[in-house]
């Protein structure tokens, strides 16, 4: 069975049960080897459209490359697969050279800004420090504590499909609707819960009653549970749009249920994609809004929006 079949977007993978014990071997030797050499170890896997779950391999919070699984007989780390010993040797040589050549020190300064980001924002928010782990908190039921359900971002493959429905003059209606409507939901989800963790509230994922930010456990009358950093970092690991690029977003939200036929709908979306574009043309990688709208690796959304705005795909690297 391959990877992709055997784990969908609900089930988390293990390697272990899935990979063939050659195979799981060799990952174990390339874990150690990262490990050994740099403290470069795999982040918990993270679901993409095109490949399925994959584990991002990190430093620091950068990726070197994602671990991607076909079936049992191997695994790919970024472009080369590996599936006896000479092609491990092969992509511990290549990893070796890309950390020489400027990841490691790209990690470096990485936390040189974290830690510089972090002064700044102890300054601005004093009371947003150290909460307790969810773990400790007193009275929680796993079941009821922080279950949210987050409007997820738009596949790569849908926004390409409607961008070549609309060139060929054959416009998919029902997918520009739902394009849009994914947008303008997880628009005005991400702009609102942003807005609501600013002023200390959040909103009940379940009956959507609002709860004023506590120390500790904050349970909603409805019976689901709560931990305000819990909430902050599900907002931010679901990448939900708001930050830097409110406005953008806002004036999306408020012109989607304006946008009667089905040009002012193509429009409204070609300018959040044209929005995308220049964000992303600006340098400002941080705070590109790719990564709040589209599903995919910074990379490869660049590359799609690239291939866009230009109506060509984007040179391969
Ligand atoms: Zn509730």
């Amino acid at each position: 069975m391959t990877w992709i079949d055997a784990y969908d977007r609900r089930h988390k993978p293990t390697l272990r049960n899935y990979l063939s014990p050659p195979a799981m071997a060799l990952l174990e030797t390339l874990n150690n080897e990262l490990f050994q050499r740099y403290r470069i170890k795999a982040a918990p896997p993270r679901y993409t459209q095109k490949n399925g779950w994959v584990f991002p391999y990190r430093l620091q919070g950068l990726t070197l490359f994602p671990l991607v699984i076909r079936d049992e007989t191997g695994f790919a780390a970024g472009d080369l697969i590996v599936e006896e010993e000479a092609h491990l040797k092969q992509a511990l040589a290549e990893i070796d050279l890309r950390c020489q050549s400027g990841f490691l020190q790209k990690a470096e300064d990485a936390v040189a800004s974290r830690k510089e980001k972090a002064r700044n924002k102890r300054l601005l928010e004093p009371d947003t420090r150290a909460e307790e782990p969810e773990a400790l908190l007193p009275g929680s039921d796993p079941e009821k504590l922080n279950q949210f359900s987050w409007i997820p971002a738009l596949s790569p493959a849908e926004l390409r499909r409607l961008y070549r429905s609309s060139a060929n003059g054959m416009l998919d209606h029902g997918l520009l609707d739902q394009v849009g409507i994914l947008f303008y939901l997880r628009c005005k989800q991400g702009i609102e819960g942003f807005k609501l963790i600013r002023s200390g509230k959040l909103k009940c994922h379940h009956c959507g009653s609002l709860l004023l930010k506590e120390e500790g456990l904050m349970v909603c009358r409805c019976g689901y549970q709560y931990a305000y950093k819990g909430y902050i970092d599900s907002f931010n690991a679901h990448r939900m749009p708001g930050g830097n690029a409110l406005h953008i977003f806002s004036e999306f939200a408020e012109k989607w249920p304006g946008a009667q036929t089905d040009s002012q709908k193509m429009n409204l979306i070609d300018w959040m994609i044209h929005q995308c574009h220049i964000n992303m043309s600006s340098g400002l990688r941080m705070r590109s809004i790719l990564k709040n709208l589209i599903d995919a690796p910074q990379r490869t959304a660049e590359k799609l929006i690239l291939e866009l705005a230009y109506g060509d795909p984007a040179p391969q690297r």
